[in-house]
């Protein structure tokens, strides 16, 4: 499906819109006034596919942080640009330290948190201002749970003076959607190119988003960041994420993605690049690791052998990644399937590049492995898993070595 033309911004090493792959990006949870445990997590996202990471800046120890978690990535070799996040005070975290506004590769700025009255203006000015000295793209980054009160009750009050009114939703919707445009033309206006700025209309509810985003897309250029707001935990935050976003990149709208899960308590951070490479991947849109194809197990099945099967050769897959992207170039397009019988096993396996059709109840102990369509050997015994994880090692290094 082609996508909707926007203006190419470049942050760090990475292109964002124009023709650019659509980018997957994320958040740090960690307190970055903790500099050490926020490279970690930062480094950990980077690994898991993270393409940009974001951090918060919301203390003057958090600003003087920054340019320390910056060194701690260099050393460590991960080069992933660093987007700070701003609100209330970011003008003076800004102004105060300036290796902060060096270490960064964007900041992000809402408009609805930079102030109020005649501050906001000189407050938004100065964060731009500071974006140009650097040679540093912005986010305008709106969001319904903290839109600009001024605007909404300007708005409010010329829409009540309207013979029809329009409903309360159009309106908030509307507003999100002109504090982007709006702060984005004063951004140009203070003389920051279209090409440094990237903008987004955060909403928590699916149809909302997708609302917002047609319209934005309408209305502008700019290269737009994608995602659902507090999604939430869980099968919820996934689905409702993947509801909104699937809808909005079918229509070719939006150039990068994050999805806003919450983490259980203690959970992996990096679930929500995983879920933005899932969503993009499984539309056909980018590749980032080989995917398993599994069936979802019935009665004919009444061993978990296969479901551990699958979940072993995926993890194996995802884990094998990181060292594989640089040696096996192509192989995360490769594709494997793990069937619980004969019904529709050996069908789906000759469909993927390597496939296993697991015994069903009551069926021969046997299982064949189709590679590339063809049945290429059939095992039995004990070391199954084992044996098919090697097939598919050997698969890897005979095909896609350079
Ligand atoms: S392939 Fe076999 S085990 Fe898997 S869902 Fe279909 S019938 Fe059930």
């Amino acid at each position: 499906m082609p996508r909707r033309h926007t203006h190419s911004v470049q942050v760090g090493q990475v292109h964002i819109g124009g023709s650019a792959p659509i980018v997957v990006q994320s958040m740090t949870n960690t307190d970055t006034e903790d500099a050490v445990r926020t490279a970690a997590q930062v480094a950990d996202l980077a690994r898991a596919g993270s393409e940009l990471v974001r951090i918060t800046v919301n203390t003057m120890a958090a600003a003087e942080a920054v340019p320390d978690i910056y060194n701690r990535l260099q050393k460590m070799g991960v080069d992933v640009p660093l987007v700070g996040d701003f609100h209330f005070n970011g003008h003076k975290l800004l102004s105060a330290v300036p290796e902060c506004a060096q270490s960064l590769a964007k900041y992000r700025i809402n408009p609805g948190n930079v102030g109020r009255g005649n501050k906001r203006d000189e407050q938004f000015a100065q964060m731009i201002e500071i974006a140009i000295e650097n040679d540093k793209p912005v986010r305008i980054g709106a969001n319904w749970g903290s839109l600009d009160q001024d605007l909404l009750a300007r708005m409010l009050d010329e829409n009540a003076a309207l013979p029809h009114p329009k409903p309360l939703d159009f309106i908030n919707r509307e507003a999100v959607i002109t504090s982007a445009l709006e702060s984005a033309q004063r951004a140009e206006e203070i003389g920051l190119g279209k090409d440094k700025i990237i903008i987004s209309c955060k909403m928590s509810r699916v149809q909302d988003l997708i609302q917002v985003y047609e319209t934005l897309a309408s209305r502008s250029e700019y290269c737009l960041h994608l995602g659902l707001t507090e999604a939430g935990m869980g099968s919820k935050g996934i689905v409702a994420s993947t509801a909104a976003l699937a809808v909005l990149l079918q229509r070719g709208i939006g150039d990068t993605i994050r999805i806003s899960l919450t983490p259980e308590p203690n959970g992996d951070r990096t679930k929500e690049v995983i879920v933005g490479q899932e969503i993009l991947q499984t539309m056909g849109l980018r590749s980032f690791t080989p995917m398993v194809t599994a069936c979802p197990g019935c009665g004919r099945t009444s061993s978990t052998y296969f479901q551990e099967l699958a979940d072993r050769i995926q993890t194996y897959l995802r884990d094998s990644m990181p060292d594989w992207k640089s040696k096996y170039p192509g192989v995360e397009d490769m594709s494997v399937a793990v069937m619980g019988c004969v019904v529709n096993g050996p069908g789906e396996s000759k469909h993927a590049s390597i496939g296993i059709s697991l015994p069903g109840t009551g069926e021969r102990p046997i299982a064949p492995v189709y590679i590339d369509g063809e049945k290429a050997v059939t095992l039995k015994g004990e070391h199954i898993a084992e044996e098919f994880q090697s097939i598919v090692q050997q698969y890897v290094e005979s095909h896609y070595t350079p």
